[in-house]
Formats: structure tokens, C-alpha cells, sequence
């Protein structure tokens, strides 16, 4: 990495400015020495708020009130304004997440390729590190064959499980590590933004009163496909809801992170815990013709939140562009464990004040659906998979520049996001893109193409949850 250097350099400063505790790179146990000679520990709490867009949260400006809780940790945190997804929906990005890496390195692109044998990920190195490493809450693809799970001395994710469930394991958890020596990553994820968006009770405040069309409690899939079917939501009433619902979702899912969050302060353990709260992708609400997610690299998908809270951080805000692969090398730095080789860099300096370095960003997606068939409709052992390829997008990001390549049809968008965040305007007028970020483009492509995932066939319970996700026929 480039600025693994300039990193280190700065971690050292950044954990001067903490009171001058002592680096412990590649130190069994996660627990320091501090100047006055008492032992403290660092911790890692990472909540994922599936599905979130940033501008629907207050701390990104929006003004409905749907996120108090995210909005008072960010008063004391850092806010990156501008975060690329590696991709747009949720297996690629938390495979990314856990390995620093994008999507066709880890190899975890679409319903039947779980993560690469050989890849390190991140909870393997936090618990060699001396770290307890928990994954609570209802992520969907918790299933062995994903392969998530390693790494991991609790893995208690699980997509059908209440948040409310989810919340209570979660702070059992911080209490039973609270009197511990040894650090813990905990990474919790609330699915409540994910459609279906289901009325809560707590969120009653978010709805219209009086409102009557079709969409009364719930958005579910059957009803994006029909109103994919009629061109998207074009009823103001109707696309209100959607949001109305969506929001409440958001609202619920905040409600529970504020209870992760007051733990943290009950048991004392602010001090030496990084927060990290981010979504893994956004939303479409009929934007550019679109509705739901993993379906365009528009910023409506893949512009995400990222508040990340350490001690010692000095809050305030971080427009440089970064990406959620670089979540993986800012917590082993942070803990003081050695730098891997990724694709991401380390954030922290970007926790005291310091601009991350400009760099060149790319996402990614590549849905593949799969059609499960018995070819002679009776001998279920010869069950057969077609793949289909649905999207081939790749996107590059440099400063706000963002150009897209539709590689099924060749057609490229070139976009200044500093003047048109909405990706309204296409700048190529000859279909031509400018030399440096095709170049750039290109070469990232043909990188990627020496990585090939792991095809293989997930067992019946894996394909039915695949199924009733939508991401199956
Ligand atoms: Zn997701």
C-alpha cells in the first residue's frame, strides 16, 4: 500500500494526541500500557445499518429525525461525507468489508460463490491478535456456505431474527466483555431498511395520516416488480409511503443502535472502543427508473453513510472521497496490528484531522440470478442451476468525477457528481470517455479478471432463503 508509511506515522501521533499509550503492533494481547502505567484494552463495535441511504439520515442533512441516535454519536465522531460501496448490495460488500478487498478479489460476487478459500478475513486476524470476535444480529447470508462465519468465536447472525433479539444478544454480549482483559470486535446488523419496509409502531410518527393506496403497511418485492412493471412509482401519494415506511424502518433500526450505543457508555467501555456505523448500500425510490437496490452503481445505491467515533478523534467532517474497503485496514489500525496488503488504506488519519490521500475508487456489480430446475421434473437429485447474467456494471470514482461502463452493452456515463450529485447530466457526447479514467477503468478490469470465483451449489435451505431475498427464480 502507498501510504502505509504516511499511516503508521500518523497512527503514532494520533496515539500521542490519545495521552501517549504505547503501540502494540503484533502483541498478544489487544491491551496497552498507557504513560501513567495503567493496562487499557481497545475494542471494535461495527454496526451495519443494511440498506441506509445517507441523505436520509440527519447527520447527512435530512431533516425528518429518522436517525437521533447516529446523529448524536456523530456530533462527537467523524462523518464521511463521501463513501463508495464497493458494490450495491449487501454479499459482495460485507465480503468486502471483512477482507479490505473488492468483490472479484474475495470472490464473493453473487448467490453461488462464497468467499475465496485462502482469503484472510478480518476476524481471523483480530482473534490472533488476542480479540474476542462476535457477528450478532440478521445478516442474510449467514449460512455456513458463505463462509462469514470464520473467524468468528460467536457467530449469531441470522436474517429472520427480530431486532429487538438481535439488541438484547448484543448488549449481553458488551456486558459478559466488559470485565475482561482482551479486546472484542462486535459487528452487529440490523436488516430493518432492507424491503420488506414494515409499519412500526414506534415510527407511527412517519406516517401519513389519511393515507390511502396500496402500499398500507408493508413494501414488499411482489410490489416493486409491479410497479416496475407500471414504470416505477409515479404516484406522489404512493412513493410518499414507500419513503414514509422506509424511514419508520430506519427510525426502528436507529432506536436499537441508540441501545448498543447507552451500553457502551453503562459499562464504561467508551474510552477504549472504536464505533463504526456505516450501511453496506443505498436505495432507489424510482430514481433514474429504479426502484430497490442491487441494480445500478447510481449514488442512490452506492453512496453510503460512514460515521466512525475513536477515542481521542478530533469530530468533525471528511469530504474526500473513501471507500467502505478501507473500513478493514483503519481497524487494524486503530488496534495496532500489522497492515495487510488491500485494496483499501487506514482512516485514521482522517480521525485527527488529516485529509486521506486522493485516490482512485471502483465498484463494482455483477448480478448473476439463477434458475433452479429438476430437468425431467421428478429425480430431485439431478437438480440442475442456469445462471443467467443480469448486471455487468464497473464504475470508477476520481475526485468527483465518476464514469460507468455497462460492459454487457459497452456503453460508458461520465458524470461531475460536484455539480450533478443526482447523475443527471452524461457528460460524453460522443460516447467517448476521457483517456485517464478509461485507462484507469480498463486496468482494473483486466486485474480483476485473473481472480475467479468459487462456483459451487448451495444446499435447499441456502436456495429457499436466496428465494424469499429475490435473488432466485
Ligand atoms: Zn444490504
Amino acid at each position: 500500500m502507498d501510504n502505509m508509511k504516511t499511516t503508521n506515522l500518523t497512527r503514532r501521533r494520533f496515539l500521542k494526541a490519545l495521552g501517549g499509550a504505547a503501540a502494540t503492533s503484533g502483541v498478544r494481547p489487544v491491551v496497552a500500557a498507557s504513560s501513567a502505567g495503567k493496562r487499557w484494552r481497545r475494542n471494535v463495535v461495527f454496526v451495519c445499518l443494511d440498506t441506509t441511504r445517507a441523505d436520509h439520515l440527519g447527520c447527512y442533512g435530512y431533516s425528518r429525525g429518522a436517525s437521533p441516535n447516529l446523529d448524536r454519536l456523530a456530533q462527537r465522531s467523524v462523518v464521511f461525507d463521501d463513501v463508495l460501496s464497493p458494490s450495491s448490495w449487501t454479499l459482495p460488500v460485507l465480503a468486502s468489508v471483512m477482507t479490505g478487498l473488492y468483490p472479484h478479489e474475495h470472490g464473493a460476487i453473487y448467490f453461488r460463490t462464497p468467499i475465496r478459500d485462502g482469503v484472510v478475513r478480518l476476524p481471523e486476524i483480530l482473534r490472533q491478535g488476542g480479540l474476542s470476535t462476535a457477528a450478532i444480529g440478521q445478516f442474510p447470508f449467514h449460512f455456513d456456505f458463505y463462509k462469514f462465519q470464520v473467524g468468528f468465536d460467536l457467530f449469531a447472525q441470522k436474517w429472520s431474527q427480530t431486532a429487538s433479539k438481535t439488541t438484547a444478544q448484543a448488549l449481553r454480549y458488551l456486558s459478559e466483555r466488559a470485565g475482561r482483559e482482551e479486546g472484542f470486535f462486535l459487528w452487529v446488523h440490523y436488516f430493518e431498511p432492507h424491503v420488506p419496509y414494515e409499519w412500526q409502531f414506534d415510527s407511527a410518527g412517519f406516517y401519513e395520516k389519511g393515507y390511502r393506496g396500496k402500499t398500507l403497511k408493508v413494501f414488499d418485492a411482489n410490489l416493486i416488480l409491479k410497479l416496475e412493471a407500471e414504470g416505477t412509482p409515479r404516484a406522489d401519494a404512493e412513493l410518499k409511503r414507500i419513503i414514509d415506511l422506509y424511514d419508520g424502518e430506519i427510525h426502528c433500526a436507529d432506536k436499537y443502535l441508540g441501545w448498543v450505543l447507552d451500553e457502551l457508555g453503562r459499562r464504561k467501555l467508551v474510552d477504549e472502543t472504536m464505533v463504526i456505523v456505516m450501511a453496506d448500500h443505498g436505495e432507489h425510490f424510482g430514481e433514474h427508473g429504479i426502484v430497490e437496490h442491487g441494480n445500478s452503481l447510481y449514488e442512490e445505491a452506492v453512496r453510503v453513510p460512514l460515521v466512525i467515533h475513536a477515542p481521542g478523534c478530533r469530530p468533525g467532517r471528511c469530504g474526500s472521497p473513501v471507500s467502505l474497503v478501507d473500513v478493514f485496514a483503519t481497524i487494524l489500525d486503530f488496534l495496532g496490528l500489522p497492515a495487510r496488503e488491500t485494496s483499501g488504506c487506514s482512516l485514521m488519519p482522517a480521525l485527527a484531522g488529516e485529509a486521506p490521500p486522493e485516490r482512485t475508487l471502483f465498484t463494482t456489480l455483477d448480478t448473476v440470478t439463477s434458475v433452479i430446475f429438476v430437468p425431467d421434473g421428478r429425480d430431485p437429485s439431478k437438480i440442475q442451476t442456469q445462471d443467467k447474467v443480469i448486471h455487468d456494471l464497473k464504475a470508477v470514482r476520481r475526485g468527483r468525477k465518476k464514469l460507468i461502463l455497462d460492459a454487457r452493452s459497452g456503453k460508458y456515463a461520465l458524470y461531475d457528481l460536484a455539480v450533478d450529485p443526482g447523475e443527471r447530466r452524461d457528460l460524453l457526447v460522443d460516447g467517448k470517455p476521457p483517456g485517464d479514467l478509461r485507462g484507469a477503468l480498463d486496468e482494473w478490469i483486466t486485474a480483476m479478471q485473473r481472480y475467479r470465483p468459487t462456483v459451487a451449489a448451495p444446499d435447499a435451505s441456502v436456495i429457499e432463503a436466496m428465494r424469499s431475498l429475490g435473488y432466485i427464480q
